[in-house]
């Protein structure tokens, strides 16, 4: 048979890895985007943003999020879809136990199982890109820690570490594994204060460069003072935050309050207008002096919804106030 596999991820797709996989091992012939889908037997299609083209079999966020392969595709990767690949890829633990509502995890259904790196590793890698949504909330995390120091690997993480489950123990794991980019941590809902403002200690004692997402616009699509709140706070404990929108609108089909939202966006994660707002006595992150500043020099186009060309957006120097 000719299998035809498709997908909008911009890098590579696991679920198409184990779908090739478990059709070589059948003889079959595997195309990854072949041009002409017709003239395949059966297609699959993965999507993460949109549906690109009607496949056989489909799934992903973008389709459903609560397709899942069966277990039949429960094979180790096939990194021959992706000839360029230089670190190999996979789970040691899909399952999130957190019901955040703006996330599609929680609808995956990802079932609560660890694995050993050996299921989807290959030596020949010195990378490794996990995939796990949620790694300190697998009983086995110091499992999957020691594999990777046994295999001196360095790790791309492309999930996050949950603030409200680290320890002095998984800090220390975190500062002995080499990690390729940043660490994510969250700060989503301001009613987590009690939870997440005790260990904010310990996520600054991360050693490797991160940063703390702060949600905006969710529930409400609108900029609230609780979202200068947690930012204040992280700052005032030396961490970075990082503005993520909610269902993110740029440009002129942005509503006023989208505006306001990517213009503070723009303020905490590339002008940095915050760190050390001129005239501060003792100079300090201020994030209201900042944003009232800031949002006030941008009256015109915050008033007019438009955005601003990138080249009027050049990052100043540290302290420099827009
Ligand atoms: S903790 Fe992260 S992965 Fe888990 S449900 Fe919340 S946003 Fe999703």
């Amino acid at each position: 048979m000719k299998i035809g596999l498709y997908t909008d991820a911009p890098k590579h797709n696991f679920a198409l890895m184990r779908i090739a996989r478990y059709h070589r091992d059948l003889g079959d012939e595997v195309i990854l985007t072949p041009a002409l889908p017709s003239e395949c037997d059966l297609t699959y299609g993965s999507w993460l943003y949109s549906v690109r083209i009607q496949c056989d079999i489909q799934g992903g966020p973008a389709f459903d999020p609560c397709v899942r392969l069966g277990d039949e595709f429960d094979v180790r990767p096939d990194y021959s879809i992706y000839p360029n690949l230089t670190a190999s890829v996979g789970y040691t633990w899909p399952f999130c136990p957190n019901d955040c509502g703006f996330c599609v995890v929680p609808n995956q259904a990802n079932p609560k199982r660890h694995r050993s790196i050996w299921d989807f590793h290959e030596e020949r890698f010195r990378e490794i890109d996990l995939l796990n949504n949620n790694t300190f909330s697998d009983p086995r995390w110091m499992d999957t820690f020691q594999e990777i120091w046994d295999a001196d690997l360095t790790v791309i993480d492309q999930g996050g570490y949950d603030i409200r489950l680290l320890t002095e123990a998984k800090v220390e794991a975190l500062n002995k594994t080499r990690f390729s980019g940043v660490l994510h941590f969250a700060w989503d809902d301001f009613d987590d204060y009690n939870e997440i403002v005790p260990l904010l200690p310990l996520v600054k004692a991360v050693k490797a460069d991160k940063y703390v997402y702060v949600l905006v616009g969710y529930p409400d699509p609108y900029l609230k003072d609780e979202d200068l709140m947690r930012c204040q706070i992280l700052a005032e404990h030396g961490l970075d935050p990082f503005i993520m929108i909610y269902n993110r609108i740029t440009g002129k089909n942005a509503p006023p309050s989208m505006v306001l939202m990517n213009r503070y966006h723009r303020m905490v994660n590339r002008v940095f207008t915050w760190r050390n707002p001129r005239g501060m006595k003792p100079p300090a992150p201020d994030f209201e002096y900042a944003w009232n500043h800031y949002s006030s020099h941008k009256k015109e186009a915050v008033s007019e919804n438009l955005e601003f060309p990138e080249d009027q957006l050049a990052e100043p120097s540290e302290g420099a106030v827009q």
